[in-house]
Formats: C-alpha cells, structure tokens, sequence
C-alpha cells in the first residue's frame, strides 16, 4: 500500500498546528526577567521559547571601536545547543552571524542613538526553543529589552513573517512550515509604515509577493499590539512596587 504524503494543510484550510492561514501562534512575552541586565523581555511564540538582553548604554570596549557620534549597536543572535532537536553546535554559526547582522540593521533606526555619542548598546538574543520564525521572535523580543532599558526610541520594532505553504499564503510559519514552504519575514516600525527588515527564502509570483507582504504587515500590526501591552503591563507593575514601598 502506497503511504499518502503528508500535507501541512487539510482540506477545510486548516495547519498542522490547528491555525487558519492568516492566524499568529500564541504569543506570551514578559519583561524585566534578566536583573543583571539593563533591558530584558521572554517571549514564547508557539513553541518558541527566546530571551533577550540589553546592556548599556555603557562605555565602550574596545575604546577604539567608539563612535564620536552616536551609539555603538551590537548584537548577538545565539541558539542554545538544545534548541532544535539535532544539538546544535554552541559556536556562531553562518546563519547566526548573518541573524546578528540583519537584527542589528532592522533595530538600528528605532533607537535615537545620536542621544549616546562614544557609547556602546549591546543586544544579545538567546534562543531556548526553536520552532520557525526565531529572527521575527527575536526581533520583537530585543525591541521590548531596548524599551525596558529606557533607551529612547522612535518606535518599537515589529516583526513578523508570511509565505507560502502547499500553494496557500500563511502568515507566521512554524518548524514545518518554514522547512517545506517560502518564509519570508519582516520588520517594521508601525508607526512610521517603515519596513526595517525584508528576507525571502524561497520562491514567491510578483502578486505573491504583495499579498504576503500586506499578510505580513497586519500580522507585524497584532504584534505590535501585545509588545505595547507587554510594555505597559511591566510599568503597571513598577507602579504598584513603588507605592508598596
Ligand atoms: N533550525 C534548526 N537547526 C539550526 C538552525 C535552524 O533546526 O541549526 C530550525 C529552527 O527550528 C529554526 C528553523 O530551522 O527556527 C528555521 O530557520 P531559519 O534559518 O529559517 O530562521 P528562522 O525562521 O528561525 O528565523
């Protein structure tokens, strides 16, 4: 007997994961869970499971890397060894150090640096657990650090993916998906409609590209509306621990 090959979405349109096409996985995000850092957020978005941390801003070291104008960005995006089901090797990977880059760059216009001349902002994204989406995870993760560490920003920093899976546009991949399917996430301010991140891995049609673009971007819309909750929620609780005190 021939096997049926297995497919990520039924019939009645619905993903392996029980999602519609155009749904986010659940997202929980908590703040101010590092004390040793300066900014810190959680996030678990299905079964991804990410930290992030902030230092600074602070001198710089090494001194010669200071910049006489603005604030020095760096970031480092790492997966733990028991983050995906093969161990993954604890030293940065290609992947990585490309991740690092492309968060740094989509983070860079949300901060107003110029405030921190000869300083140095230090980023660093840990993930737990991996299942699809980690950079997009990351990114809302690290935005919400920054906020938590009081930098100044323009804006926070939204990010979400979309693509194509069995010929469905999907919004927010997992695991699977992102494995057999095009991912192509984003970033952006939504306040200013700016776009700070696009990456496509895959193969999409010009109207394709639009629709997943648009699907995208109202998902980058419903998370920028739990980071903001997220954001009030930590300050609600500084309220009440001073007024304890
Ligand atoms: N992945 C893995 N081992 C690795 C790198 C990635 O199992 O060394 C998995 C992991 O679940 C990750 C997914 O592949 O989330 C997709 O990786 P991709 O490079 O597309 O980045 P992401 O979608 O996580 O931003």
């Amino acid at each position: 007997m021939t096997k049926k090959p297995l497919t990520l979405i039924n019939k009645k349109n619905i993903r392996v994961d029980g999602r519609k096409l155009d749904e986010l996985r659940p997202i929980k995000i908590e703040l101010n869970i590092i004390g040793n850092a300066n900014g810190s957020a959680y996030i678990e978005q299905g079964k991804n499971k990410i930290l992030a941390a902030v230092y600074g801003p602070k001198e710089v070291h090494p001194r010669h890397l200071a910049l006489p104008d603005r604030a020095l960005l760096r970031c480092q995006y790492h997966m733990s060894p028991f983050s995906v089901k093969e161990r993954k090797r604890p030293a940065p990977s290609r992947r990585e150090t490309e991740i690092s880059k492309v968060i740094r760059e989509c983070l860079s216009p949300s901060i107003f640096g110029e405030y921190y001349p000869r300083t140095s902002i230090d980023i660093y994204i840990e993930v737990l657990e991996a299942d699809g989406g980690t950079r997009c995870s990351g990114i809302i993760a690290a935005s919400l650090a920054l906020a938590d560490a009081g930098i100044p920003l323009r804006d926070l920093v939204a990010a979400c993916a979309a693509g194509k899976v069995e010929e469905h546009l999907v919004l927010d991949l997992n695991g699977p998906e992102d494995n057999k399917g095009t991912d192509m996430p984003i970033a952006l301010m939504p306040t200013f409609n700016a776009v700070t991140l696009l990456q496509m891995n895959g193969i999409l049609t010009t109207d394709e590209f639009e629709q997943a673009l648009n699907l995208a971007v109202k998902g980058c819309e419903q998370v920028y509306t739990l980071q903001k909750e997220a954001l009030k929620a930590r300050y609600i609780n500084v309220k009440e621990e001073v007024e304890e005190e």
